[in-house]
């Protein structure tokens, strides 16, 4: 007998045959006597309904009337799931991230989870009652309903089973495991039966879609034992686990992608100190982040600025940057959006050198242009034209041996 979380993503409550399908597999982990509480996306497709709804109207929009919004598809899920486990004769109830309450902060449309009050919740599991919750939720200081970033279930699912002491948080998705890179891009991809923490928050940090990076952080932080498996299938998946409990570890474990990215250039940048911080502060101030920074040497007192933020943060960042033109006093900003992100990961890296120039020869043997480079200790990302993506990402796959 065990205390788990389960947790479905929007493949997997997509349409009423798939909810009865994991009102079933709930149903067997209560049969064989475990404390249930499982943790609900939005069907596929809602969230991004939603959220153009909300960018249809206005760019700009404000953030907490965009959670209002996009917080709705969870809701439907939890009542529906609930439906469909009394239906076949399994005791359970909804809950929305209110009525827990699952406290987040104050930044609306990407809050961070504060606490979660698990009493009560407990006390329903331990009299055999599953809890039905609503993953990517919950409420923020100022009493509204406040969301968690895109593919925020995971942390949801994660910091409930933090709060509940679970045994388990068994993540179901569309995929049987955490693969090399993504297996709908590189059909030779390797599933990977263990996978580090920091690995993993690596790849997701980068793109990996398959967790949420926040889930992973949770995770590593409060020793939450974390399973990546299919809701379709009845196969072992993807442990995430301690670096020493891996007994072969590659140099290169995987690649990831992301096309959630944007460039700006801020060009004609007067070469004085105070300039970083004219720019990236009032960014930071309006909330967005940013990633990628290169700035080329000066050669007549100005100089160009170039870095990346995630797509959906560029008109926030055009406007920002328009408004500080008075004190940067730039020549020119562009924007480009036809870019992607292509990173190796591995912390093998650590100890072997070799692993970025490797990324970079295989580049330019395809005749790829790298706009800008980042590195970290585990960690090479380029961006490069979109266009490209898939070609990169399968070079690479290639080059570093890790095709199945
Ligand atoms: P869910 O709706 O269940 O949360 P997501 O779409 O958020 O599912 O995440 C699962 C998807 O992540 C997979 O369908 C796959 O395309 C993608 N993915 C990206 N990188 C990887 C990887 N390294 N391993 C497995 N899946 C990956
Ligand atoms: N429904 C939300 C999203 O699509 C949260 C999630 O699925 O994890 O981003
Ligand atoms: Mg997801």
């Amino acid at each position: 007998m065990a205390r788990i979380v389960m947790k479905f993503g929007g493949t997997s409550v997509a349409d009423l045959d798939r909810i009865r399908n994991v009102a079933s597999r709930v149903r067997r982990a209560v049969e064989a006597g475990d404390e249930v509480a499982v943790v609900v996306s939005a069907m596929a497709g809602t969230t991004n309904q939603l959220v153009a709804w909300c960018q249809q109207l206005s760019p700009l929009h404000d953030a907490r009337e965009y959670d209002t919004v996009v917080a709705t598809g969870e809701q439907v899920t939890t009542g529906l799931l609930a439906i469909a486990l009394q239906e076949i004769g399994v005791d359970a109830r909804s809950w929305q991230g209110w009525q827990i309450p699952v406290r987040t902060d104050a930044a609306h449309g990407k809050a961070r989870i504060a606490s979660i009050e698990g009493a009560e919740l407990i006390r329903r599991m331990q009299a055999g009652q599953v809890a039905v919750v609503a993953g990517f939720q919950g409420l923020a200081p100022d009493q509204r309903i406040a969301t968690l970033g895109r593919g925020g279930s995971d942390t949801s699912a994660v910091a409930l089973a933090a709060a509940l002491k679970a045994d388990r948080c068994d993540i179901y998705t569309d995929v049987d495991g955490v693969y090399t890179t993504d297996p709908r891009i590189v059909p030779r991809a390797r599933k990977l039966g263990r996978i580090a923490y920091e690995e993993m928050l690596e790849l997701a940090s980068v793109g990996a879609k398959v967790l949420q990076t926040r889930s992973v952080e949770l995770a590593m932080k409060e020793r939450v034992r974390v399973q990546v498996l299919s809701s379709f299938e009845d196969k072992p998946g993807t442990l995430v686990v301690d670096e020493e409990e891996i007994v072969e570890q590659e140099i290169v474990s995987g690649i990831a992608y992301s096309r959630d990215e944007a460039k700006l250039t801020v060009r004609g940048v007067p070469d004085r100190p105070g300039i970083a911080a004219a720019i990236f502060g009032p960014l930071s101030a309006a909330g967005v982040n940013v990633d990628m920074i290169v700035q080329n040497v000066s050669a007549d007192g100005s100089t160009d600025l170039t870095f990346t933020i995630s797509r959906a943060d560029l008109p926030r960042a055009q406007a920002t940057l328009e408004a500080a033109r008075g004190e940067v006093r730039y020549a020119s900003l562009l924007a480009d959006s036809d870019v992607a992100k292509i990173s190796v990961v591995g912390v093998g890296m650590r100890s072997h050198a070799g692993v970025a120039s490797t990324m970079f020869a295989t580049l330019a043997a395809k005749g790829i242009n790298i706009q800008v480079i980042s590195t970290s200790e585990i960690k090479v990302s380029v961006l490069i034209a979109a266009d490209y993506t898939e070609l990169a990402v399968r070079a690479l796959h290639t080059a570093y041996g890790l095709d199945a």
